[in-house]
Order: structure tokens, then sequence, then C-alpha cells
């Protein structure tokens, strides 16, 4: 029934669950177990068709199955999604459904935020069903781990794209300085990057340039700045074939998910000598946080971790230089042997 959807990979289930009563339809794919039980995010989407939420779920447990895999986590890739309207006014009781769907999986997937769903969403969650991640206390906000993996894979990326240690005197634009990108832009501050910021919320890139001293950049054209880096920390697919001929940056590494378009684009960074950080290897951090609030949660033993990011960075713009070919399919090649079972 799903073998037409060409976003099917080796997915090892597929489910869904419906209740009418409710107006509640949902479904949970697990694309890879192998290294653990499946670990994702939970969306809730106004989908307009069940295609597109099918195709949604397909695509992104795959996503987590490389993310878990490549930031040598226990676990496997796994996602939800609901089709609703994430304000609905029965959000609860759509909650508690998700929490009895995600039981009966009887642990094989951990559920968390995403789209459309809050920490505060995720403990409704958590009222049915002991699977979830992302809500101790203590741990405080995933987007802080995100944006210190960021910011550490960008200083390998300083290393070996400019010699530098650290960051201090280089010119970082950052493109959103949302959840990961503020967090992101006061790490790079604190280091002594001069930063140009970016955001279509123009009140928060005052704030920050009011905050750190950094310049506010045109929202339309940051990506093109004249710098040293550049941070993707808004959208996915803005690393195109329009944006990368523009791009006078020497290197690419934001928190953003899906920053390429197209797999080609990979190999156009190449091409212009552009050193792309994969995002999946940057935006890892907050992953690896949830991962230690359900096992022994502490900020050295996740920093620790994180720091591991940048470890794979290297090795994987290392490869990447041998084989002579793009950064993002050197990554999927390192996430593909992390996925085998032997390994
Ligand atoms: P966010 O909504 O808090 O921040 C995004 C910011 O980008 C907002 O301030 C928004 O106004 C701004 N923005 C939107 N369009 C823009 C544009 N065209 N130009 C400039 N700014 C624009 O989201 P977030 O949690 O910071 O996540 C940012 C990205 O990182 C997303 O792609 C997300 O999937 C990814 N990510 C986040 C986490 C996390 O821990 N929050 C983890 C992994 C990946």
């Amino acid at each position: 029934m799903y073998g037409a959807y060409p976003d099917l990979d080796d997915h090892v289930l597929i489910v869904s669950r419906d209740n009418p009563r409710l107006g509640f339809t949902a479904f949970i794919a697990i694309h890879n177990e192998a290294r653990g039980p499946a670990m994702g995010g939970c969306r809730i989407v106004p989908y307009a068709t069940v295609a597109e939420a099918v195709t949604d779920v397909l695509r992104l447990s795959k996503g987590m199955s490389y993310k878990n895999a490549i930031a040598n986590i226990p676990y496997g890739g796994g996602k939800a999604v609901i089709i609703a309207d994430p304000g609905r006014a029965d959000k609860k009781a759509v909650l508690h459904e998700m929490g009895d769907f995600v039981r009966s999986l009887e642990g094989r997937y951990i559920t968390s935020f995403d789209s459309g769903t809050t920490l505060d969403d995720v403990k409704t969650i958590g009222e049915r069903t002991t699977f979830t991640a992302g809500t101790l206390a203590e741990a405080g906000n995933a987007s802080q781990t995100t944006a210190r993996g960021v910011y550490h894979c960008m200083r390998t990326a300083a290393e070996l794209r400019f010699g530098a240690v650290g960051l201090s005197g280089l010119r970082v634009a950052i493109q959103g300085v949302g959840n990961v990108g503020g967090r992101l832009a006061h790490l790079l501050a604190a280091d002594g990057a001069d930063l140009i910021v970016a955001d279509t919320d123009r009140r928060i890139a005052d704030q920050l340039a009011e905050d750190l001293g950094a310049t506010v950049g045109s929202v339309d054209d940051i990506l093109a700045s004249d710098v040293d880096i550049i941070a993707p920390c808004a959208l996915g697919a803005i690393l195109n074939n329009n944006s990368i001929p523009n791009i006078r940056a020497k290197a690419v590494v934001g928190g953003a998910n899906n920053q390429l378009a197209h797999p080609e684009d990979d190999l156009r960074l190449k091409e212009r000598g552009i050193l792309y950080c994969p995002d999946y290897v940057a935006n890892g951090g907050g992953i690896i946080d949830l991962h230690y609030q359900r096992s022994g949660w502490s900020p050295e033993a996740v920093e620790q971790h994180i720091l591991t990011l940048a470890d794979t960075f290297r090795e994987v713009a290392a490869r990447a230089r041998e084989q002579d070919r793009g950064t993002g399919a050197v990554a999927d090649d390192i996430a593909l042997e992390r996925l085998s079972p032997a390994s």
C-alpha cells in the first residue's frame, strides 16, 4: 500500500491510527531500528491530503535514522505526524490519543516535539505513555544544545578552512535568529566573531544587534553577505542553484534542517570551494540532549557527546577531500556505515 510512495526506503514499519469520533488521523513510521528504538518528533500539521502526510513521515523518519546514527546515539529513526490544525480546541484529546498510539508500539518508537507541538504537548502525550523524550525540567531548552553543536562544528570549519583557532575576527552571517540562531549568535559573539544577522522578525534581529553589537543584514540576501562563514538557521532548501553562485563565504555551518534543495547542490558547493557542514551533523546537539534526558542527563555528559559532532565533521571533510566528493554524500556514507548492525 505504501509501495507507490517515492520516499519509501527500507522502512521497517508504517502504522496509522484513525479515531473518527475524535477526527484523528496519524501515522508513525520507523525507518530503521538497528541501533535501538526509533526516536524522532511528532508533527501536527493540517496536511491537505493523506498522501502529503505519508510522504512527510517517510522522509522525516529516514532523516532521523541518519541524524541519530551520525550523532552516535543508540536510537533508530522514526517520526510521527498527526493530520490536524495545531491550534484546534481539543488538542489535549488529540495528544492523549497520540500517547495511546505511541504506547501501542511498546517502546519501538519514542516521540518528542516538532512543528506544531511544544514541550507542554509532549508532557500531555506523556500522560499516556513513558515513550517520550525532552521534558526533563533541569535540561532546559534543547535549542541551546543544538546551537552548541553548530558552534563546535563552526570552530572546526574555521580551523579547516582558515587555519583559525576559534572564531575571533571571523565574519559570520546568520539567517534566522530564533531559538537556534539566536542562541548561536550569543556563542559566536562570545568567541569574538563579527556578526551579521537577518530575521523576517526584524525586532529579534534589532535586539541582537543591540545586545551583541551585531549588524542587521537584509533578509533577501543574507546568504550572499561578504563574510567568512554563513549559518542558515531558518529554512530548508536554501542551498540551491540560485543561492550557491552568489555565496561569498568559504564555509556553511548552520542549524536548519534539509539545507540542500537537491543532492547535486552538495557538488555545487564543493565546486565553488565552499566547505559545507552537512546539516544533520551540525544540528545533532538537540537529539543528543534528548538521548541523555532518557538516560543519565548532565550538562557535562551532553557537552562531551556534542563535541563528537565536530569530530565527525572533521572525518567527513577529510574523506570528502580524499575521495573528491561532496561532504553531504560522505556524511550519508558514514551514517549508513553506522546504521549497519555490525557497527
Ligand atoms: P525558530 O522558528 O525559533 O527560528 C527560526 C527563525 O527564522 C525565526 O525567528 C523566523 O522569524 C526566522 N525566519 C523565517 N524565515 C526567514 C527568512 N526567510 N529569513 C530570515 N529569517 C527567517 O526555529 P528554530 O527552532 O530556531 O529552528 C530553526 C531551524 O533549525 C529549523 O530548520 C529547524 O528544523 C532546525 N532545527 C532546530 C532544532 C532545535 O533544537 N530547535 C534542532 C534541529 C534542527
